[in-house]
């Protein structure tokens, strides 16, 4: 009887998919996408289950079926249920959400303490972030750009520092550039239409 573990390593690998520093696939190093249903066991022929092929864990069966039956209709990528593992994506839209609100928040004329936790909190993100591909990407940028500066100044230059941060990832990725000048109103005050309040 093999595990889950062998048979992930036996299973060929999906584009796009990250294998991280245990050789195997790494879940907050891909997008859900990438890996959706590696690790499902093949359904016996002629089993039906219309609503496990198009949700989340079957979108090799979907992508057959369409195949097979409507080669016309394209399917919509796999949806990560709610409560499972994050994949990189999620792992990273939640964490610019801590680290953009945690700096919104910061005082505008810091405490040594409140200094050096900042420093801590986020010089440790090249060691911790759990996407080890990222982490690394990360280190080497805070190496030519550290936040000890913006740290020192307090909170419109941190925010201003993270979001250089976020738009060097969000340009490798091949993503827009965020205005920077609109900070505050994503992340604290909300935006002038009301919409937020
Ligand atoms: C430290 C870190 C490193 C990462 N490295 C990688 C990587 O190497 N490879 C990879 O595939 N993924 C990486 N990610 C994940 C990636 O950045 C995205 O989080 C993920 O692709 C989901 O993107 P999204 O389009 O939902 O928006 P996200 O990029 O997650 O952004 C969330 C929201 O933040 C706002 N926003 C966007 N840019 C900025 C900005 N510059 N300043 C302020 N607010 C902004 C927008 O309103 C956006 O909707 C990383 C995440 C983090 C936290």
């Amino acid at each position: 009887m093999s595990t889950e573990s062998e048979s992930s390593q036996k299973a060929p690998l999906a584009p796009g998919m990250v294998i991280g520093p245990d050789g195997k696939p790494c879940r907050s190093c891909t997008a859900f996408r990438s890996f959706a249903g590696m690790h499902k066991k093949k359904k016996p022929a002629g089993t039906s289950d219309g609503s496990a092929a198009a949700g989340a864990g079957g979108f090799a069966a979907a992508t057959a079926l369409a195949m097979t039956t409507a080669p016309t209709v394209e399917t919509d990528p796999p949806r990560l249920p709610a409560d499972c593992p994050p994949d990189v994506e999620r792992l990273g839209r939640h964490t610019w959400t801590f680290l953009h609100t945690t700096v919104s928040y910061f005082a505008p004329q810091p405490t040594p303490h409140q200094k050096s936790s900042m420093l801590g909190l986020l010089n440790a993100l090249p060691t911790l972030y759990p996407c080890g591909s990222c982490a690394g990407h990360l280190r080497d940028y805070m190496k030519s750009d550290p936040p000890e500066r913006a740290v020192e100044q307090g909170r419109e230059a941190l925010e201003l520092w993270l979001c250089k941060v976020h738009n060097e990832v969000n340009q490798r990725l091949g993503k827009d550039e965020f205005d920077c000048a609109t900070v505050p109103q994503r992340w604290r005050e909300g935006w002038p239409d009301g919409r937020c309040d």
